[in-house]
């Protein structure tokens, strides 16, 4: 059965398929043949946002480069089932189990119901999705809409022996597990060093050991977002949904659990740790992470005053910009750097981005107008081979773009005459456009014209900056908004789920 279904995958796309695809897997550090558990299917987790603010471009990016892993495995063959999950509960300000609730410090600020400011933060999550033409994940699972997934994993654990309730909240017990299992295993650390940055305990903690991290978190009198348990009242602890709703949808053990690096250390581990424990097994078979952003090489962070939001680069409303640079742009300007790499934000490499971009475009053109040759001067199988060999060496972008501009170059110079293009050349060439630029790398031409997808994107952004300036009560800049698109023909209706527009 197998046998007959990997034919079946080598006949639907040879050229990737006789390759052997290599991911880097961050658990053994290691560049490794991707070899699916149940071939041709693959299960691939990726952490979601937590939607209690607007979604930063780090994370944009992680989710971009899971975009492009997947439309790769789309366009390979594979029958994905792609998970990533919108954390809208549990999640606190500190990562170890410290500080307010993410979701109700916002409502307390923005005087709304928790579950509003889910709502509202889930939308503009899914409205950038869009404009960076990201495909939806197969399943997108909410944390409050799987306690009880997440109830009863807590109860193997705690059957298993490897937590512990004290006072209505439950931990699990690290010094316990280190015993058995490699905890430190995913960023290579050893106990000294994972004991580094965790504070001592005193006499007041209800933790056994400093490692030690909640399952599931006992409601205070003020908690709003809260479930009944076994335990009493509370919410559950960041990292259990993660491992409830992946052995959910993804059983068990599956191929790819994704996430930006800075899960690794403490997610991602304890996602590790509550598998073996509840399970007896590792869950995820190729852990891969995305590479941090920085701007003018200092590391992106809403402290450092340089982590501008995805509508503030499209717009160049930040100090640091100089102008706006369309989606598009941003999502080329990324895939030109590999997802383990940083990736370094100026005003001049998104400006020669925007070239390239315009470039590739311009060359996808022109390459409709060449007349055939009968004869060819250019070898584009050699192309269209590099290309797939570079996808297949830990999904290579920069390496693609560097190819899809060679093939540009021998367009322009066929057009002046100076190479020549036989008809299967043109058809081949227009292959690996299609391919490459539109169904693997995402791209679409929203430069040369203000096409239906471009006005669609314009006018989310517009309606976005709208709905911005009202939840700030600025009404005077968001009735003038509309006003001024009444002008325009354009007619601006506010519904319940938020504003809809329609040309006159
Ligand atoms: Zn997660």
């Amino acid at each position: 059965m197998i046998e007959q279904i990997s034919v079946n995958l080598h006949i639907q796309n040879q050229q990737s398929m006789n390759r052997e695809l290599i991911v880097y897997n961050t658990l053994t550090r290691k560049k490794e043949k991707f070899e699916p558990i149940n071939p041709p299917f693959v299960g691939m987790y990726v952490c979601g946002p937590t939607v209690y603010s607007d979604i930063h471009l780090g994370n944009c990016r992680t989710f971009i480069s899971f975009d492009l892993i997947y439309r790769y495995l789309l366009h390979s063959g594979y029958k994905m089932r792609y998970v990533r999950n919108i954390t809208d509960a549990g999640h606190l300000e500190g990562d170890r189990d410290e500080g307010e609730d993410k979701f109700a410090k916002k409502a307390k600020l923005e005087q709304l119901e928790p579950m509003e400011i889910v709502q509202k933060y889930t939308l503009g999550f899914h409205e950038i999705m869009s404009t960076f033409n990201t495909l939806h994940p197969s399943i997108e699972p909410t944390a409050t809409g799987h306690i009880s997934e997440q109830i009863e994993m807590i109860k193997k654990i705690l059957n298993n022996g490897y937590a512990y309730e004290a006072d209505g909240t439950v931990y699990f017990d690290v010094e316990k597990y280190i015993k058995l299992y490699p905890y430190g295993q995913l960023t290579n650390r050893k106990l000294e060093e994972l004991l580094e940055g965790t504070r001592e305990l005193s006499g007041q903690d209800e933790k056994k050991g400093r490692l030690d991290f909640a399952l599931w978190i006992k409601a205070k009198p003020e908690t709003l977002m809260k479930w009944p348990s076994p335990w009493g009242w509370g919410f559950p602890g960041w990292h259990i949904e993660c491992s409830a709703m992946s052995t959910k949808y993804l059983g068990e053990t599956f191929d790819i659990h994704g996430g930006g690096m800075d899960l690794q250390a403490t997610h991602h581990t304890n996602e590790i740790a509550q598998s073996q424990a509840s399970s007896n097994v590792s869950p995820v078979k190729y852990w891969m992470h995305t590479n941090m952003l920085t701007v003018n090489g200092v590391r992106m962070s809403k402290t450092a005053g340089n982590g501008f939001l995805p509508n503030e680069l499209f717009t160049g409303s930040h100090p640091l910009l100089e102008r706006g640079y369309s989606p598009m742009v941003v999502r080329f300007f990324m895939l030109q750097a590999h997802y383990r790499s940083t990736l370094d934000f100026s005003n001049e490499a998104l400006q020669a981005s925007e070239k390239g971009l315009k470039k590739l475009m311009q060359g996808i053109e022109t390459l409709n107008k060449i007349k055939p040759a009968s004869e060819s001067s250019a070898n584009i199988k050699k192309l269209s081979d590099d290309c797939y060999d570079a996808m297949n060496d830990d999904f290579n972008s920069p390496i693609v773009i560097s190819n899809l501009f060679e093939a540009v170059r021998i367009i322009n110079s066929a057009n002046d005459g100076k190479e020549k293009l036989t008809k299967q050349d043109i058809e081949s060439l227009k292959k690996l456009f299609n391919d490459f630029a539109f169904d693997i790398l995402g791209l679409r031409d929203d430069s040369t014209d203000l096409s239906n997808n471009s006005i669609d994107g314009l006018m989310e952004l517009i309606l976005s900056l709208r709905a911005n300036a009202k939840s700030n009560k600025d009404f005077a800049t968001s009735d003038k908004i509309r006003d001024e698109l009444a002008k325009l023909g354009i007619s601006v209706k506010d519904t319940k789920e938020g504003a809809s527009w329609n040309k006159e």
